[in-house]
């Protein structure tokens, strides 16, 4: 019932009764009659009011009429609230799904530390759980640099710490203040970075080391060649001897450009077969000039496989593996190199009889300038890059390097190759 229906309701019945009252004599009684059925009809409107007062969040049923009028108000005040909370609620949400894009961790916390949101990322990282909700961050993480971080009036420089839970990783974390009530905490693993870093600066100081020796020799040679009171014989004489220092820091230089290439260069896709019979001739031929002392080099090709890829690039692997069979094995120790079958493709393997290599380096032997006796190894005038070199480039032919020694009873390097569907046969 609207509002000027109701009024319409009012004025029929009150001429009503004032027509009957008046034609019958009973003014009053009708007068009091129609005052309780416009009563009945109020308390029936009221009724509905109160029943829809009972699910408020529903739309009153014609909502402007009678006693809705009075609820439609505070109904339209809830509704608008209502929509404006469901537009914060989504709003937020689309942020936490944000943050759980984000690789970091992140952690929201409240005025008083207290963490109020924390993503998957948190979770992993710092193994927080949804139960940790509501507790003050410091008391999770105990460790005492953050705590001092956290309490810090402002951020300044990003926090390196230790895992809690693993000695080996290290976080980083920054810390962002949203005025000063709330803080957004982003930790990030950096293990790798550092690792990365620690790898670059080893590496130039290994570089310099290596450049160094060399360069010593050759500036005293030079000192010695300039020096006018020197003996003339002694001046030329020194000239031949600038040969072996000046080669050592060309190898040195080439081993590294060779490592760079291979390292940021993708394989050059354009593998062609290799005939490793003719290879591994080729390879020994390169090496029978270093040798100083006579080591019996045998070459058995026992296999008609062909190794799909860069020539140049194997013909390397050959050299260097043959290259340390020779510099680390006394004097007439017999080599081997050999190709032959196995299950599913055939093998590459340079056998010596030297040295040997202690267990505990065998897994470091790629690295790059890592030498089992540095003193020893330089003597022998290696650059500590071969097997980095070996390990690169059969990681672009899809083979690994692998490596069995026996101190004082020599070393095995071996690399396998698989079976391809087609293999060409070479002239
Ligand atoms: P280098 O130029 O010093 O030979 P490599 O990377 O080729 O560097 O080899 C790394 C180290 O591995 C060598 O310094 C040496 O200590 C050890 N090594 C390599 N090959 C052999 C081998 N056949 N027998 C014994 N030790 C070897």
């Amino acid at each position: 019932m609207n509002h000027p229906q109701s009024k319409a309701i009012f004025i029929s019945l009150l001429v009503a009764a004032a027509v009957l009252g008046a034609a019958s004599g009973y003014l009053g009684w009708s007068l009091f009659l129609a005052a309780l059925i416009w009563i009945a009809l109020q308390n029936r409107e009221f009724k509905k009011v109160e029943k829809w007062t009972r699910r408020p969040l529903t739309p009153p049923k014609n909502g402007l009429e009678g006693w809705f009028r009075l609820a439609y108000e505070p109904y339209r005040l809830i509704q608008r609230e209502r929509e404006r909370t469901k537009g914060i609620t989504s709003r937020l949400r689309q942020i936490y799904e944000l943050a759980e894009v984000i690789p970091d961790a992140v952690i929201i916390l409240g005025s008083s530390g207290e963490i109020d949101n924390l993503n998957n990322a948190a979770k992993k990282l710092l193994r927080f759980n949804d139960r940790d909700i509501g507790l003050g961050i410091s008391t999770i993480v105990r460790n005492p640099d953050f705590v001092a971080f956290m309490n810090a009036p402002r951020f300044i420089d990003p926090l390196e710490f230790t895992s809690p839970f693993d000695q080996e990783q290290i976080l980083e974390a920054r810390r962002f203040d949203v005025g000063t009530e709330r803080k957004v905490i982003l930790v990030r693993d950096i293990t790798a970075l550092n690792r990365l870093l620690t790898m670059r600066q080893n590496f130039v100081a290994n570089v310099s080391h290596e450049l160094r020796t060399p360069l010593t020799v050759v500036n005293g040679y030079l000192e010695t060649m300039i020096d006018k009171e020197q003996p003339e014989d002694l001046r030329l004489s020194l000239i031949e001897k600038l040969d072996s220092p000046m080669r050592r820091m060309q190898s040195l230089v080439d081993d590294l450009l060779l490592l760079t290439q291979l390292e940021s260069s993708a394989p050059t896709g354009v593998d062609v077969p290799i005939d490793v019979s003719s290879m591994m001739q080729n390879a020994y031929l390169e090496v029978q000039g270093l040798q100083t002392s006579e080591n019996q080099i045998t070459i058995s090709c026992e296999s008609s496989m062909t190794i799909l890829g860069t020539h140049k690039e194997m013909h390397s692997v050959c050299v260097n593996l043959l290259t340390n069979a020779i510099r680390y094995s006394p004097a007439g120790k017999p080599i081997e190199i050999s190709w032959r079958d196995i299950s599913g493709g055939a093998r590459l393997q340079v056998t010596d009889n030297g040295y040997g290599i202690a267990e505990e380096h065998l897994h470091r032997l790629t690295e790059r300038f890592y030498r089992v006796d540095m003193s020893g190894s330089r003597s022998r005038g290696g650059t500590g890059l071969g097997l980095a070199i070996v390990k690169h480039i059969l990681r672009r032919h899809d083979s690994t390097l692998q490596i069995s020694s026996k101190m004082n009873r020599g070393s095995k390097f071996y690399c396998d190759f698989k079976h391809f569907a087609e293999t060409t046969s070479i002239r």
